[in-house]
């Protein structure tokens, strides 16, 4: 998955990159700084002190010594006063810069912390609108897995408002012996709409025609595999196969496989990923998954929150991923 939120300790992290909130004189610090410096070792501050400090919201890299990490990239966060002095701007060129230069090193891999959400201050719900901002925007146009590292599960929060709402829809509908008044009614209308031709002529006509071509396009589409259906939907949106699969969060190879596999079968989550891309509606999401072998329940918080998403019209991955990330659910994408 392109984009992955993970809570973990960053200098455990097993990829190319990692990134610290450093200060300005890249000599150490408490916080993420002091946490990297001790696990890297000695060496690190003795290459940091070559680098003649760092400017707020640019990027220095050096070696990542004892780290699993090949490469630390430091960066120096805005210290956040009231919102009103560019520190938006600041900490959005923090997240650039780091990229440029893990890019320009080939890292495939990266891990940063939520800069500036510590000791600088910065509103960690909206630090983390900035750092998902501008890396799905960089992961539009390049190839890397990002993951944004969440060191305790309190520095994470979405908005109240989020928050609330959503917990309202689980409530209103995670029930165990709740009827499905939506699948209830497709299939109580199912027999009513076949039958309609026998009123009139006229009628009968006209309703035979649809129904006929609605059967022909259903068996048609019966024997349609998973793969087949996503490659049709992706034509029928206009979108190209690289839109799709990146506004799914999913990564271009797991997409290969699926285009050339016809009988590929995905996880229930990457399934969802490419409906939520597709802006399925809940119809569509149900066929779609349907032909990967899945279904959506009302007794799962995880598909309750994706038909809030779905039902509210918002197909922004990465939010719906702040979200089932907050309530402690599996994130979508491969
Ligand atoms: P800043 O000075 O940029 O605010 P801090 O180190 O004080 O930097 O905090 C930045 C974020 O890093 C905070 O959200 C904090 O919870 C988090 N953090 C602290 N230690 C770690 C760690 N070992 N791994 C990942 N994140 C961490």
């Amino acid at each position: 998955m392109p984009l992955e939120i993970v809570r973990n300790d960053i200098t455990k992290m097993k990829v190319d990159a990692i990134v610290n909130a450093a200060n300005q004189s890249l000599l150490g610090g408490g916080g993420v700084d002091g946490a990297i410096h001790r696990a890297a070792g000695k060496g690190l501050l003795t290459e940091c002190r070559t680098l003649g400090g760092c400017k707020t919201g640019e990027a220095k890299i050096t070696g990542g010594y004892n780290l699993p990490a090949k490469y630390v990239i430091h960066t120096v966060g805005p210290v956040y006063k009231d919102g009103k002095q560019g520190e938006k701007a600041l900490l959005e060129s923090c997240y650039r810069e780091s990229l440029a230069l893990a890019k320009k090193r080939g890292c495939e891999t990266i891990a940063f912390p939520l800069i500036s959400s510590g000791v600088y201050g910065y509103p960690k719900d909206q630090a983390l609108k900035v750092a998902i901002d501008v890396i799905s925007g960089f992961l539009l146009e390049n190839e890397m897995t990002v993951y944004i590292v969440i060191f305790d599960k309190a520095a994470y929060k979405i908005s109240e408002k989020l928050f609330t709402d959503i917990a309202e829809f689980i409530d209103d509908n995670y029930v165990d012996t709740h009827t499905d008044y939506r699948r209830e009614s497709i299939r109580l209308c199912a027999p009513f709409s076949a039958s309609a031709g026998s009123f009139t002529a006229d009628h009968c006509e006209y309703k035979e025609i649809s129904v006929e071509d609605d059967l022909d396009t259903r068996i048609k589409q019966i024997d349609e595999s998973f793969s087949q259906m996503l490659l049709r939907k992706i034509d029928e949106k206009g979108m190209t196969d690289a839109q799709c699969y990146k506004k799914a969060n999913i990564d271009r190879k797991l997409f290969s496989k699926i285009r050339s596999d016809i009988h590929y079968k995905p996880s229930k989550t990457t399934a969802i990923a490419f409906a939520i891309s597709l802006e399925l509606s809940l119809e569509e999401t149900e066929d779609l998954l349907r032909k990967a072998g899945f279904a959506l329940s009302h007794s799962n918080k995880f598909d309750i929150i994706i038909e809030y998403f779905i039902s509210k019209g918002n197909y922004n991955i990465f939010e719906i991923n702040e979200a089932l990330f907050a309530f402690d659910q599996s994130l979508l994408g491969a």
